[in-house]
């Protein structure tokens, strides 16, 4: 099928973009990589009178670590964050979750501000920023906010933006010294959504025991669901940490329903299995 009929603009900077934005309002769309928007629009799900391209906008394109943070400008590429060697070494998880995200195709044109801003809850993105509770900022015609991950998952396919803005760059804050990340998922085939996905993050103490634990699922709620493991492996020694008990704790915490891909019970299986094996493998590189 073919999307219905639009009016095309094409801002050459942020502050005209802003302004199409504040002029088109709810009947505006931003258009970014359009791997997910221009599907939604062939399938006829979303028909916006109004598509406004940032592709144009260079100045976003960027990914930076400063401030004990990584920052990614609204254009930056799953690619260009994936490939970004500063950004894997103040954040490994960024790699670890990106390279899961569909086909390396998708992922060269598809930008990381705007799977957050789609708010699949079967995306990696979105669960990466819950985990490292990072925030999104958007720009309007009136201003800018930052928005906690915690507020911008608001429903399946629906985040805190509001119609005439634009997020411009999303945080992801750079856990503490001694912390080891991990991102495991299981999908159908190597590049589909993933039936179930698990981010960690285990930050050790001095001793090398474990002084936090938690981690972030996608697929089995309507947002990303974040889950605090502290309690069930606080003090013990990284080498000996009792990870099925995290994994218990975990499956205990999730709320997956059923669906054609897969039984809520399965799903609840795989958050145990893999948060297991998701936190032995972060902790063996605190
Ligand atoms: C076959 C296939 C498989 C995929 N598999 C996965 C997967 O396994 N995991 C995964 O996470 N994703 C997957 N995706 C989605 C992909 O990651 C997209 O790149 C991403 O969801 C959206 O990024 P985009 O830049 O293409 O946004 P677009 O498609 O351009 O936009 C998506 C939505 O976000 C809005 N938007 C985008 N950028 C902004 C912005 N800066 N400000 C305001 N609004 C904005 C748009 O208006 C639209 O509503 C898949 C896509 C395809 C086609």
């Amino acid at each position: 099928m073919k999307p219905p009929a639009f009016t095309y603009h094409r801002p050459a900077t942020v502050a005209d973009a802003l302004t199409v934005l504040a002029e088109v309002g709810r009947d505006g769309k931003v258009l970014a990589g359009g791997q997910s928007l221009v599907p939604v629009l062939n399938m006829r799900l979303a028909a916006p009178g109004h598509l406004v391209d940032v592709n144009r906008l260079g100045d976003l394109a960027y990914v930076r670590c400063e401030s004990g943070a990584v920052r990614v400008g609204a254009l930056a590429r799953h690619a260009a964050v994936e490939r970004d060697a500063a950004a894997y070494a103040a954040l490994p998880l960024l790699r670890q979750a990106t390279v899961h995200v569909a086909h390396p195709a998708i992922r060269n044109r598809g930008t990381t501000v705007g799977s957050l801003v789609h708010a699949d809850p079967a995306a990696e993105l979105p669960a990466v920023l819950t985990l490292l509770s990072g925030s999104v900022v958007l720009a309007s015609a009136s201003g800018r906010r930052t928005v906690p991950a915690a507020e911008f998952f608001v429903g399946p396919l629906e985040s805190a933006l509001r119609p005439g803005e634009l997020a411009v760059e999303a945080l992801f804050p750079v856990p503490p010294p001694h912390t080891g990340t991990a991102w495991l998922e299981v999908s159908r085939r190597r590049g589909d959504y993933a039936v179930c996905g698990v981010g960690v993050l285990v930050t050790l103490d001095a001793s090398r025991r474990i002084a936090a634990a938690r981690a972030a699922y996608v697929s089995v709620g309507p947002t990303p669901v974040a889950v605090d493991l502290t309690e069930a492996v606080a003090g013990q020694p990284a080498d000996a940490a009792d990870w099925t008990a995290a994994g218990a704790l975990a499956a205990a915490r999730v709320r997956p329903e059923d669906d054609i891909h897969a039984t809520a019970g399965y799903r609840r299986q795989l958050v145990a299995v893999l948060t297991a094996r998701a936190a032995a493998s972060a902790v063996s590189r605190a």
